[in-house]
């Protein structure tokens, strides 16, 4: 029977004791001190006992049954239940029994009839023992943290949890580098210290419900249950070696440590807690190897994937604060004379080694991490102030800028745009906004209003790859349209495979009907250029006609002539 919630939740006391006055004093006794349970008999104390091991026993020893003495042996040879502090209860006071309850490992008598502030008094050292004896064998001396065991606990129940809700449990393994110099320079106090300060810094900076534990040495493990994606992990082993990496200041002197860390993560590359340390420390080592001041996963398919992913996302945030992107123009040319009838501008990342990263590679992940926001901000911003220069130079062409669906359904979207055509003075005729069938089939009100307000002022819309994705036709009766883009993987292999020599008829009937205008990308020869035209495509993007290029060279085009406007 449960009869108090006590205050120190930590503290569970049971009460062992037949007669039923004398167990209502004892529960006066020790009311507030913690979670306590009665029992009337010796059996019931052991189920109990068994049930929420108890900190404390109040052990009467004359009972009908089992008696006191029996009860108090089975506690001490159960391994879980020996660390119990078994006080006995008794009105006897014969030194024999008292002995016998010493060697059964009693620690101490209280007398009935009870004097309830000395049992009380009592009660409440040997519990403040027992929590200090428990935070020891759980608890790391020097910081406070959780040791070994207690880790071990967390990390058993952690994967029980993860194994019935299909979530990950990741350990980070943390070892400072070269922290030995430290110890012999400085002296074991200041190394002491710094691990103290560590300690503290790696508890903040985690999240409540992980848990930093040392191991010993200069060696730390975060338990981190319920981890969502790889990504995320990347994250937080770079926030962890950051808050290593600020300087520390002990007794007026600054320290600079750094850390190696590896991570491991459950289920993907280790199975129980034994594989989980394993993964985490050959992971660490390989950090280790690689130069320190660095984190590793233990699979290499996390690694080159979540870590791949972080570096570029890392350069990217970086690459848009310095201005390394660059806006390529690449013409669109009219099949019949040879002119460039408007530009699509496509972005270009140069890295810090001078080569330039295909949009391919980093538009994906600059959506998926609202990089793209800014990105395609930026983009339109170059696309129309390059545009709207041309114009002044008696140059009328219109731009094309791909727009990402992450950015269309953006809430400022819209607003965005205006302030760019009103902040560079190019009118929206001259601007046309290349959006994939994707934006189209998915939240169709939205699309149609943000359209609508787009097409109304003047601005073109155009499908890009078209006949790649949904090609639901009906979205092109709906939507205001202006221009159909041919997909390159049509025109690519157009010669040489019939389907795709019928689907090409096919779009380009389909325009003709509903009066879009049609654009073939990626036409790379002659004999491609000439079956569009003879099918009634006029207009032609690709490298046979000009490669995207920067402004400068754009302008440089047609400067020499080499490439005439309308
Ligand atoms: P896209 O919109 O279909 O752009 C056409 C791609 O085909 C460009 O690749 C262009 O360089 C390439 N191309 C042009 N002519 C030919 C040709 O004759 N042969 C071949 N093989 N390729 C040709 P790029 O510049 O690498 O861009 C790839 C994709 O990245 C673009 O495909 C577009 O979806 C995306 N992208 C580029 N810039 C931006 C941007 O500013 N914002 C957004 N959201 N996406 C962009
Ligand atoms: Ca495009
Ligand atoms: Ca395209």
């Amino acid at each position: 029977m449960r009869i108090c919630k006590g205050i120190d939740v930590d503290s569970v006391i049971l009460i062992v004791e037949d007669q039923a006055t004398d167990a209502q004093v004892l529960s006066a006794a020790v009311s507030g001190l913690g979670d306590v349970h009665m029992a009337s008999d010796g059996f019931t104390a052991l189920a109990l006992a068994r049930q929420y091991k108890p900190d404390l026993v109040l052990l009467d020893i004359e009972m009908n049954g089992m008696n006191g003495f029996s009860v108090c042996k089975a506690l001490k040879a159960d391994p879980e239940l020996c660390d119990a502090a078994v006080i006995f209860v008794t009105s006897h006071v014969q030194t024999d029994n008292e002995l016998l309850a010493l060697e059964y490992g009693g620690i101490v008598f209280i007398r009935k009839p009870l004097n309830l502030p000395v049992a009380r008094a009592h009660i409440k050292a040997h519990l403040a023992l027992r929590r200090e004896a428990k935070k020891l064998a759980n608890h790391d001396a020097l910081t406070g943290l959780p040791n070994r065991t207690l880790l071990k606990d967390r990390t058993d129940q952690a994967l029980q949890k993860a194994r019935r809700s299909d979530v990950r449990v990741a350990m980070l393994l943390l070892d400072l580098d070269n922290f030995k110099s430290i110890n012999d320079f400085g002296g074991h106090s200041i190394g002491d210290a710094l691990l103290q300060e560590v300690a503290v810094r790696l508890e903040q900076a985690v999240r409540a419900l992980d848990t930093v534990s040392r191991q010993g040495g200069d060696e730390f493990i975060i338990l981190s249950p319920e981890v969502g994606a790889f990504d995320g992990l990347g994250d937080f082993a770079e926030r962890l070696l950051a808050c290593i990496a600020m300087p520390f200041v002990l007794q007026g002197n600054r320290y600079e440590l750094s850390a190696s860390l590896g991570i491991s993560v459950f289920p993907d590359d280790s199975e129980d807690v034994e594989s989980l340390y394993r993964h985490a420390d050959a992971a660490m080592y390989q950090a280790k190897l690689d130069g320190r001041n660095r984190f590793r996963f233990f699979s290499t398919d996390i690694e080159s994937g979540a870590r791949g992913r972080h570096m570029l996302e890392q350069n990217m945030r970086s690459a848009l604060e310095d201005g390394v992107f660059e806006v390529f123009y690449q013409p669109k040319v009219r099949a019949t004379g040879a002119l460039m009838v408007g530009m699509e501008a496509l972005i270009r990342w140069r890295n810090r080694d001078g080569d330039l990263v295909s949009p391919a590679e980093f538009i994906p992940l600059a959506e998926q991490t609202g990089l793209i926001i800014p990105i395609g901000k930026y983009v339109l911003r170059r696309a129309c102030l390059d545009a709207q220069m041309l114009i002044e130079q008696g140059m009328p062409v219109v731009v094309s800028v791909n727009i990402s669906a992450v950015q269309f359904v953006e809430e400022s979207f819209l607003s965005m745009v205006q302030e760019t055509l009103r902040e560079s003075k190019l009118q929206p005729k001259f601007l046309e906004l290349e959006i994939t069938e994707g934006v189209l089939a998915k939240n169709v009100q939205n699309t149609q209003h943000v359209l609508a307000v787009l097409h109304k002022q003047g601005i073109r819309i155009a499908i890009d790859d078209f006949g790649t994705g949904y090609s639901s036709l009906a979205y092109l009766k709906r939507f205001p349209v202006d221009v159909l883009k041919i997909d390159q993987s049509f025109v690519r292999d157009m010669l040489l495979d019939k389907s795709d020599a019928a689907i090409i008829e096919a779009i380009i009937k389909l325009a003709q009907a509903l009066d879009l205008e049609l654009v073939a990308e990626g036409v790379e020869t002659q004999e491609q250029a000439d079956v569009l035209q003879r099918n009634g495509c006029e207009i032609m993007q690709g490298y046979f006609y000009a490669r995207p290029v920067p402004f400068s060279q754009l302008c440089a085009l047609l400067d020499s002539g080499a490439m005439k406007i309308k």
